[in-house]
């Protein structure tokens, strides 16, 4: 183990979850190791997404880390899915927990992270010109942590404040009396919308294409507390209404079942045919999956992600949802999708639809009215001129490939991840990538990240690259890198399976579709997290087959 000032071990970047985590697992096997953070405090994507609204769509009994059996039993969620500033404050707590702060080195942005194959190191240098080598690299970068901020034409002449969900201050914006344009209606967009519309004047949305949203049905935990539920007994069964202490009880099996899943959390998944049940059958699963809400909708029946015609009574049972909640029914046009379920993600929210019957918004639909420039007092679209007090740019990330390209990755022979991704981002399980020696990224292109629940999926990666290190280190080997063939194969199986799945059938940030010119790919691994972690184990136990190892 390195001890020199400035020669680490293991270089993390990024002290999210991923981070985090990965830290901790370093700090246990006694590596000297630091993680670079250019945020002032842990977090990640819940340090930076801090705007009105903000919350997890995926559980708080699941959307947690489960490798300390004390640490799952004593933290107590308040509510069903948690808020942004309580997953705040739970990370703060594990890193306060387990001590990782120390190892932490905020404040600081990453520039390069470059290998030196003379010394099998790589070379990082920072924003400030300070430089480190390490001998592994671990990029825990996140997927969702560059924002897009659109090119709109004159931006800088709006003389008011422009924020973005992605990037929302620390402190609080007062949005009071104000006349407020938000600019895109994703995922982020839908929790705003409804929290802001309570303080503004007036609020405009400035939608281009209509998302799929189904209620949430957030409640506080404490609630459910009182009611009894089947979870514990049921192994095979699942209620919404999780029963904390009886979660808590079974959390072992609770979260075995979550591992042998396709995306990684417990998930009522309906076995029948959309097509196969009766028209009143499936109108009352549907139902049943709206009243009880959350994600679990696109679950309702077992082909709604690879069959147009089963998908199509899903999406039709939304529109029709839109059409009975929206009062106004231009509006509620405006409001409906066309396109299948479930191919951008299904956002969850919290009366979004009913936001549109409060006499202080209106909806502009950028298909009939474009924009045309921002001015110094508002938005126009080619129709009209709207003041503005604020704008909010809802328009989401440059996901997976972003936050690593802004970095001078580079590998072998000076090759740029940025040129050898141009056309697509080409990795061996997610993990890692052919010509990057020793080079590791946490729920990257290729693995199943953002279509699972991430903090499950996370810890997966890092317990094989911890995994990894110790087959390493007992085998006193020093590289290891993958073979381009592993790779290539890889590459092709990910887009395989993508070609009938009901999410790479329209435009989305998964196809890298949101951000002009980047390449037109399904970028996450939608074979399914139990496939996939099957596939991981299957490549350790043989020794790390598809990797070159000296
Ligand atoms: P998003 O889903 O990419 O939505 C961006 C919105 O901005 C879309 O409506 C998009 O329209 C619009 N837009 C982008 N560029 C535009 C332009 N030039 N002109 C007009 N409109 C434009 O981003 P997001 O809502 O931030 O969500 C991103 C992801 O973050 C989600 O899919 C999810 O994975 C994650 N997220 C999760 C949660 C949660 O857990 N509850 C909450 C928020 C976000 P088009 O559709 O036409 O491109």
């Amino acid at each position: 183990m390195s001890q020199q000032k400035n020669k680490y071990d293991l270089i993390i970047i990024g002290a999210g979850f991923a981070g985090m985590y990965s830290l901790y697992k370093a700090k246990l096997a006694q590596i000297n190791v630091l993680v670079i953070e250019k945020a002032s405090g842990v977090g990640g994507t819940w340090y930076w997404n801090r705007y009105p609204g903000a919350r997890c769509d995926v559980e708080s009994m699941q959307y947690s880390y489960q490798f300390s059996k004390e640490l799952q039993d004593e933290w107590e969620w308040t509510e069903k899915y948690a808020t942004q500033s309580e997953i705040l404050k739970y990370a703060n707590h594990v890193a306060e927990r387990f001590n990782l702060k120390e190892n932490i080195k905020f404040n600081t942005e990453v520039k390069s992270v470059i290998y030196k194959e003379e010394n099998n190191n790589w070379v990082i240098t920072d924003n400030n010109n300070k430089t480190i080598t390490s001998t592994f690299c671990i990029m825990a970068t996140g997927c969702l942590s560059t924002i897009n901020k659109p090119n709109f034409k004159n931006i800088n002449q709006f003389s008011r404040p422009i924020l973005h969900t992605g990037t929302w201050p620390h402190e609080k914006v007062n949005l009071k009396g104000k006349k407020v344009g938000i600019i895109g209606t994703g995922s982020s967009a839908i929790q705003c919308i409804p929290e802001i519309i309570k303080e503004v004047d007036h609020l405009y949305v400035f939608q281009r294409t209509p998302h799929y949203t189904v209620p949430a049905r957030n409640r506080p935990l404490k609630y459910i507390r009182k009611k009894i539920t089947e979870i514990a007994r049921k192994p095979q069964g699942y209620d919404t209404n999780l029963y904390v202490e009886e979660v808590k009880a079974h959390y072992k099996d609770f979260r075995l079942r979550a591992q042998n899943s396709v995306a990684a959390m417990v998930l009522p998944i309906n076995e029948e045919s959309a097509l196969e049940v009766s028209k009143e059958r499936r109108k009352s699963v549907y139902e049943d999956r709206w009243k009880k809400g959350g994600v679990p909708f696109i679950a309702a029946f077992q082909d709604l992600n690879f069959d147009r015609d089963a998908n199509e009574t899903a999406a039709e049972f939304v529109r029709n949802k839109i059409k009975s909640l929206v009062e106004d029914s231009a509006t509620a046009k405006i409001l409906t999708p066309k396109y299948p379920i479930g191919c951008k993600r299904l956002a969850v929210d919290s009366n979004y639809y009913e936001t549109f019957n409060k006499p202080n918004i209106s909806l502009i639909d950028l298909n009939t009215e474009p924009l045309d420039e921002f001015v110094s007092n508002g938005l126009s679209t080619f129709k009209n001129l709207y003041e503005l007090d604020v704008i909010i740019l809802a328009t989401g990330f440059d996901a997976m490939t972003g936050t690593l390209f802004n970095i001078d990755i580079q590998g072998k022979n000076n090759i740029k991840l940025k040129d050898k991704w141009a056309d697509g981002p080409k990795t061996y399980l997610g993990l890692t990538t052919e010509s990057f020696p020793n080079f590791f990224i946490i729920s990257g292109p290729g693995s199943p990240s953002v279509l699972t629940n991430m903090i499950v999926s996370i810890e997966q990666h890092v317990n094989w690259i911890f995994d990894c290190f110790k087959f390493m280190k007992k085998n006193k080997k020093s590289s290891i890198e993958a073979s381009l063939q592993a790779e290539q194969e890889w590459v092709k199986h990910n887009q395989d399976v993508s070609v009938d799945h009901v999410r790479s059938s329209c435009s989305s940030w998964y196809m890298g579709a949101n951000i002009k010119g980047k390449a037109r790919i399904f970028m996450p691994y939608v074979g399914g997290y139990a496939n996939y972690v099957k596939k991981c184990n299957q490549v350790s136990q043989n020794n790390y087959e598809g990797f070159i190892i000296k």
